[in-house]
């Protein structure tokens, strides 16, 4: 396996000005999955390898305040950069996720049946966070980083440089450029959205400056045709309180679209609790990590290799009969969905190359052999609001995860058109083992963090900031 290095996060441009790109990077922008831990971890071996390799010049623009750019702003202060700025569109920083109560995220279960997947805790080092709601685990993110951010920022260390963070949100306007120099970020910001104050930061209404890095820290971008963003609030997840029964259609096939499918189908559902309950799912674990494993090395049909197993005989084949009939007692009356995708060549094929996780897949097939949702494709409507029309369904209960057009965003920052750009992947497992192969040292003086020892991370989040007691 190649060793990580700083040309993995770099951005190149292909064509006519943008040829002369240069110290511009990306967090997971060229990723199929991202999740917020995975994220972090890619933050956290940018940061490392930027120390690494900018000996002196240590002023650094990251555009875009999410998990991925605190971790990273996080990272580089406690490896002595001396001049970091965030820029950031949104009035707030973590603003996607921030306040939404209705959807869970857990750091590992994604990677489900692998070993270590059931581990509930994020413990990089750097912003750790127990699974909990979206917004519980943004608000222990955010007040780890602030606290960390502001001892960091004020403290002078003999020996040390002093460290600055300026952080602008509610940027309005933002356009870079390549300069021989440097990038030039030249940005306007809503000057009604208070200042986040750090020790010698300067937030102006308005500004241009050269950086000597950049770093694309955008993340999936606001997803395209979708009118109901897979972060915002909604009550998908529970019974209709009139008994009523309604129709809906989910549209995609990846990792959000089945998350909502599997909502809207099966009573109380969420990812962990399932692998946590359904002990048929625990029976299966080694068989499907063989199978997980072989389909990944052998890019072969997943669909048959699950037929497959749930055909055999005891006691696999009776795992998965149970698992099947306990499916359909799960299974809530009050909905109707309908699945559709944008292909024409049927459910297997579709299935075969959805970019979804495998846990995912594996629940879908679940629902395929119980037959809990209607599958329509382009063969039948032409999309997804035609299937609600044809159905009888409100165009409100028609739910589109299609993911996000994230070259969009870099071309409403450089200009250009989304093909003079290469964005390369950063895998999570190349930047797991370039962390795990470095010796772990101190990287400076660090205030204590608050303790989650027990897991609970929402009688933590619920406490103001603490001032931090010194080592
Ligand atoms: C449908 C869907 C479902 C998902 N489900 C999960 C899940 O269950 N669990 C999970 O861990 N992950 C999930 N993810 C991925 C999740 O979005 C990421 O894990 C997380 O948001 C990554 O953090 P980030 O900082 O890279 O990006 P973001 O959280 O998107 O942050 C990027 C920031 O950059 C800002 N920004 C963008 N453009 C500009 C600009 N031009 N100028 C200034 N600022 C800008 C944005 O406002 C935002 O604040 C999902 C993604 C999608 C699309």
């Amino acid at each position: 396996m190649d060793k990580l290095s700083l040309d993995a996060f770099r951005m190149e441009g292909v064509n006519g000005p943008y040829m002369r790109l240069s110290g511009v990077y990306a967090v997971g922008l060229g990723d199929d999955l991202v999740t917020i831990h995975s994220q972090q971890v890619r933050a956290i071996c940018l940061a490392r390898l930027l120390t690494q390799n900018a000996a002196h010049k240590r002023d650094l623009c990251i555009i875009g305040g999410g998990i991925a750019g605190l971790t990273l702003s996080l990272e580089l202060l406690r490896h002595d950069w001396t001049d970091i700025t965030i820029v950031e569109r949104l009035p707030d920083l973590l603003g996607v996720q921030n306040g939404c109560d209705t959807r869970w995220v857990h750091p590992h279960i994604i990677d489900w049946p692998d070993k270590g997947s059931e581990e509930k805790v994020s413990t990089i080092g750097t912003l750790d966070w127990t699974a909990s709601t979206a917004s519980n685990v943004t608000l222990a993110i955010e007040t780890a980083w602030t606290t960390e951010v502001g001892y960091l920022t004020k403290k002078h260390t003999k020996g040390r440089p002093p460290r600055k963070l300026s952080v602008h949100v509610g940027v309005t306007h933002l356009r870079a450029r390549q300069l021989k120099e440097g990038v030039e970020i030249e940005w306007i910001r809503d000057s009604r959205v208070r200042p986040m104050g750090f020790h010698g930061s300067d937030v102006l209404a308005c500004d241009t400056k050269t950086f000597s890095h950049v770093v694309l820290a955008t993340g999936y971008g606001t997803e395209s045709q979708s009118t109901h963003s897979y972060w915002r609030n909604e009550a998908y997840g529970q019974l209709h309180i009139d008994g009523v029964q309604k129709g809906y259609v989910v549209s995609g096939l990846g990792d959000g679209a089945i998350s909502d499918l599997l909502r809207l189908s099966i009573r109380n559902f969420r990812h962990d609790r399932a692998i946590d309950n359904i002990v048929q799912l625990k029976e299966l674990r080694d068989e499907l990590r063989q199978i997980k494993c072989e389909v990944f090395a052998s890019q072969s049909d997943l669909l048959s290799a699950l037929t497959v197993s749930a055909s055999k005989n005891k006691p696999i084949g009776l795992w998965w009969k149970e698992l099947f009939k306990l499916i359909q007692d799960l299974r809530r009356e009050d909905t109707k969905v309908i699945l559709y995708h944008n292909s024409n060549d049927g459910f297997s094929n579709a299935f075969n190359r959805s970019p979804a996780s495998f846990l995912n897949k594996l629940l879908l097939f679940v629902l395929y052999k119980c037959g809990v949702f209607q599958y329509v494709d382009k063969s039948q409507c032409c999309d997804a609001n035609a299937a609600a029309l044809i159905y009888g369904i409100p165009c409100e209960n028609v739910i589109k995860r299609h993911g996000a057009d994230r070259r969009s965003t870099i071309v409403r920052i450089f200009g250009g058109s989304p093909d003079d750009f290469t964005i390369k992947q950063q895998s999570y497992e190349e930047c797991k083992n370039f962390l795990n192969s470095q010796v772990a040292k101190p990287t400076t003086d660090q205030p204590e963090k608050p303790n989650d020892a027990n897991g609970e991370a929402v009688s933590q989040f619920l406490q103001p900031p603490d001032i931090p007691k010194m080592k």
